[in-house]
């Protein structure tokens, strides 16, 4: 039988439907949508068992029929994908959730989920022989980005905020990718790059100019439906800056259907966001289709400091479809959370993650969580990332002291 490492069939507009060839260098349709990977699933599933896959190795590689790279030589692999997801039954119960799990990304390369769209976004640009790349991040996909070209013998060109946290810097610097800081924000950076890549012929890795990072971050989805014997949970929380993540877990549950691999109802997908940026929770309070730019947005969970998502027709349509929900927390309830999971847990949080914790005691306050219900916290990256958002507060003493 004819065994395919990829059965990535064409890559479709979500919008205006027409459909563009993947052995192409492709970025947004020219309707301006991004484009998403569409598999040849029929012949998927009759040729590939999830019993099959549950035998591979732990890495988000295992699912690699549902991922696009035709030819496993270009992958470019740091050993990325099967993070844990942990039964957090004491910080359940103080939330009054028992069922919570925590899928903790910050084990990852570079220390946050960016390295699942890194892996398989930097893999694919290999197989469609893309030299150079340039992109705009918050700092940690630039991480991540810079990680995987290397490795890969691309060049790596970064722009992010100058206030994006530090340690993404030093990152990019040990790295190996040229960074460089501009005065605003990433939409600001986002600028910069779609200039310089029309006349320095980068490649714009922007979110969703690209196409395949999204199929990357998908893999998230697939391992919870795996870690959960193929079932859903009831809800999943997700920090959504771009809303890379929540579309993938989306596009991860659909395809999974079509493989006939779960058959249960899609979990509840919840946008979380901060008080401070959240134009996601504006347009689903409204019912809107599509969000309007949040005008000066700030807060501590810089990762998901995105005042007008590309591709939010897409975040809102998932939500929508799921019966899920858009919530923004304080800044001051996310760094509260942060210790908490961190003293309940064992588990040092990055603040987009700890948003999540606090999304859920939010959610459980008002019922649209019940006590009952399986709940997924993804925890998208390490806090030691982030060490200024939870300083010591240690007791001084004298060596002839006691404690
Ligand atoms: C980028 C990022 C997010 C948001 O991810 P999107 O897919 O852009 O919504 C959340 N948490 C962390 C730590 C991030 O780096
Ligand atoms: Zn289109």
């Amino acid at each position: 039988m004819d065994q395919r490492f990829s059965y990535l069939e064409s890559l479709a507009c979500p919008k205006c439907s027409s459909l563009h060839d993947p052995r192409r260098v492709n970025t947004v349709c020219e309707c301006g949508s991004p484009l998403l990977a569409m598999y040849d699933l029929d012949a998927a599933a009759s040729r590939v068992r999830k019993d099959s896959v549950e035998g591979r190795q732990r890495s988000v590689w295992r699912y690699h029929e549902l991922l696009p790279v035709y030819d496993s030589s270009n992958i470019v692999s740091l050993g990325e994908g099967f993070t844990p997801l942990i039964q957090a039954s004491r910080l359940g119960a103080e939330v009054g959730v028992n069922g919570l799990f925590i899928k903790d990304e910050g084990v990852l390369p570079t220390g946050t989920f960016k390295a699942r769209g890194a892996a398989v976004g930097v893999s694919k640009a290999k197989e469609l022989n893309i030299s150079k790349i340039a992109m705009p991040t918050n700092g940690n996909a630039g991480a991540a980005w810079a990680a995987y070209c290397s490795k890969a013998g691309i060049d790596a060109h970064i722009v992010m905020p100058k206030d994006a946290p530090k340690v993404t810097m030093s990152e990019c610097a040990a790295l190996g990718a040229k960074l460089y800081l501009v005065d605003g924000l990433i939409g600001d950076a986002a600028k910069v790059v779609g200039r310089s890549s029309q006349s320095h012929g980068f490649f714009d890795a922007s979110t969703f100019r690209e196409p395949y990072r999204v199929e990357g971050k998908k893999t998230m989805g697939l391992e919870i439906f795996e870690q959960l014997l193929w079932q859903s949970p009831d809800v999943v929380l997700y920090p959504t800056g771009g809303g890379v993540g929540l579309i993938g877990i989306y596009k991860a549950y659909q395809e999974l259907l079509q493989l006939d691999w779960v058959s249960s109802k899609p979990p509840r997908l919840v946008a979380v966001q901060s008080e401070g940026c959240s134009p996601v929770v504006k347009a689903w309070e409204k019912r809107l289709k599509e969000c309007e730019p949040w005008p000066n947005p700030s807060t501590v969970a810089f990762g998901i400091n995105v005042a007008k998502p590309l591709a939010d027709f897409l975040i809102l349509d998932a939500v929508y479809k799921t019966d899920g929900c858009a919530v923004s927390v304080s800044d001051q309830e996310i760094l509260d959370a942060q210790r908490q999971a961190g003293r309940l847990e064992g588990v040092f949080m990055c603040p987009e993650g700890a948003a999540v914790i606090a999304a859920a005691k939010k959610l459980r306050e008002s019922n649209w969580i019940e006590t009952g219900d399986r709940v997924v916290a993804l925890n998208t990256g390490a806090g030691i990332k982030y060490p200024e958002t939870c300083p010591p507060q240690p007791t001084l003493i004298s060596p002839d002291d006691t404690i």
